[in-house]
This record gives C-alpha cells, sequence and structure tokens, in this order.
C-alpha cells in the first residue's frame, strides 16, 4: 500500500492516538495498530481496528476528562 499524499511506501505500526469521546471526554488509546507512511506524518486506521476502536469508545462512560486505555483487538 501507497501513501495517498505524497506516495512512499506505508508499513505496519503501533502508535497512542487520542480520540474524543464527548464534549468532556478525551480517551487515549495505546498501542493502536495503524498503517503509518515512512516519510510522512500521514497515516491510516485500517477498517477492522476501527470497528474495534468504537467498540472500546462505545464502552467509556466519560467519568473522568482523560482516560488511557490499552487497545486489545
Ligand atoms: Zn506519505
Amino acid at each position: 500500500m501507497k501513501c495517498a499524499v505524497c506516495g512512499a511506501d506505508l508499513r505496519t505500526t503501533t502508535t497512542d492516538l487520542p480520540f474524543k469521546v464527548s464534549d468532556t471526554t478525551i480517551v487515549i488509546l495505546k498501542g493502536l495498530p495503524v498503517v503509518q507512511c515512512a516519510k510522512c506524518p500521514e497515516y491510516l486506521i485500517e477498517d477492522e481496528v476501527l470497528r474495534r476502536v468504537d467498540e472500546i469508545l462505545a464502552g467509556v462512560e466519560g467519568r473522568t476528562e482523560l482516560e488511557i486505555i490499552r487497545y486489545a483487538a
């Protein structure tokens, strides 16, 4: 797969990403598998991973302003 922005090769890696789940709550998912461009900051998240992210975020109760969750498939 090639980067849509610069055309460089994409590679699978893991990273930590913040997701805003409500006006007051941000969840940081750690160890999230993403497809990252080798040359620029562009990345994408595969559909399968995104579905799992949705499930994880749906389970967040939002009682704290910041939650840190380790991604597990
Ligand atoms: Zn790129």
